[in-house]
């Protein structure tokens, strides 16, 4: 029997110290933290102390193995008329400096390229453009799939299932299943931002709300599909309001994993990927950046509230490799992927390269004393590096 983790004694010193003790207790024991727990997480000022207990739980999960996959992001246009002030990646229309919107033939053009190259997996996230046919979407898939058979395709936030329902008067399920019959097998998380109204309306007013996104995924768990969630922290949001985003996505895992238990060809969230806010290039652009400090407190925090969702990933291209490397021991638990063509966080300044090879990434989970395990997107393992 492998044994079980424990804490050193010097954890367990700074955690009595911190007066989170009775939050070890429960974590020892397998219990639900309750949403004041979440709170005190994330103003206990002992950072190690919370992330002693994320690891604890990331090593009870998965022992030392960390995931990444070898992928390649499109994102097909960053024409959106949707007005998210964090956003550095839209332009509002055609036309304006560095919009684009991608042929069909231009985005299999990309993975055409990569044909020599081992990759499993494409990542598809697009502006809401005003002015494309519905079958602009379908035909995208339609052709990447016929282009790349092997790989899979994730595509499509809640944000974007939302607004193709509202514009091609749509159900949920009538877009969902659309999409899924042109070949997408998967969803992506974007698009949560922080759910609690006071939050969402002053940084995306005019997109799906926190009810909406939680339907489409629940609508895409209840039709068999995997999912994966987010929360972009570190720009306007209060701590408890992070608090209530984490508890939000814990109830409908709940929903979707007791429906699971009945029916297990249904769907759930496979991966938490907290979002790390950048301030470049959009009109929160005088707000400080969220410090590595508050990224590994965010992680650890995530690790211990979602006690249903397998996976924790730390996302490189926006934590910064150091941070992410560190984090594999607060709680997170993947790496992500090679990236390739990374857009979106780069339009805000990340100083991340816009991909790693296998082999940086081998050397940056060995290097913090981890398994490197390449996976495909529901976590089959694809090699053991
Ligand atoms: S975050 Fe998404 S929906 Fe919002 S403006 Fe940017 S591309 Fe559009």
């Amino acid at each position: 029997m492998t044994p079980q983790p424990r804490l050193s004694s010097v954890a367990t010193t700074r955690i009595e110290r911190a007066g989170i003790d009775d939050i070890a207790v429960k974590v020892h024991a397998g219990e639900r933290l309750s949403y004041d727990d979440g709170v005190r997480l994330f103003n206990t000022p002992d950072l190690t102390a919370v992330g002693a207990l994320a690891n604890l739980v990331r090593e009870r999960l998965h022992g030392d193995v960390t995931y990444f996959n070898r992928n390649i992001h499109i994102n097909a246009t960053n024409v959106c008329e949707a007005s998210c002030i964090f956003c550095s990646f839209a332009r509002l229309e055609e036309g304006m400096a560095a919009a684009y919107t991608m042929s069909v033939d231009e985005a299999v053009g990309r993975i055409d390229a990569l044909k020599d190259a081992f990759i499993t997996e494409v990542h598809i996230v697009n502006g809401l453009h005003p002015g494309l046919p519905f079958s602009y979407y379908t035909d995208l898939l339609k052709a990447l799939k016929k282009a790349r058979p092997d790989l899979h395709i994730k595509g499509f936030t809640a944000v974007e299932m939302h607004y193709y329902a509202e514009k091609y008067g749509m159900t949920y399920e009538q877009v969902i299943t659309a999409l899924r019959d042109a070949g997408l097998e998967s969803m992506p998380g974007g698009g949560a931002e922080i759910f609690h109204d006071r939050a969402r309306k002053k940084l995306c007013h005019d997109k799906v709300d926190a009810d909406g996104w939680l339907e489409v995924h629940r609508v895409a768990h209840g039709l068999g599909m995997r999912t994966n969630c987010t929360m972009l922290f570190g720009s306007i949001e209060k701590l408890d309001e992070r608090v209530d985003h984490l508890v939000r996505l814990r109830e409908l895992q709940d929903e979707s994993l007791a429906a699971k238990a009945l029916d297990p060809s249904l769907g759930s969230f496979q991966t938490f990927i907290p979002l790390k806010f950048h301030n470049e290039n959009n009109r929160l652009a005088g707000i400080a950046a969220p410090t590595g400090h508050d990224a590994l407190r965010t992680l650890a925090v995530s690790r211990l509230m979602l006690d249903n969702i397998p996976h924790i990933k730390s996302y490189w291209i926006m934590l910064g490799m150091q941070i992410a490397q560190v984090s594999l021991s607060y709680g997170a638990s993947d790496l992500d992927g090679t990236v390739r063509e990374e857009r979106i966080y780069h339009m805000a300044g990340a100083r991340t390269p816009q991909s790693l090879t296998r082999t940086e990434l081998i050397q940056l989970i060995r290097s913090a004393g981890r398994i490197p395990v390449e996976r495909d997107t529901h976590y089959n393992v694809v090699a053991e590096a």
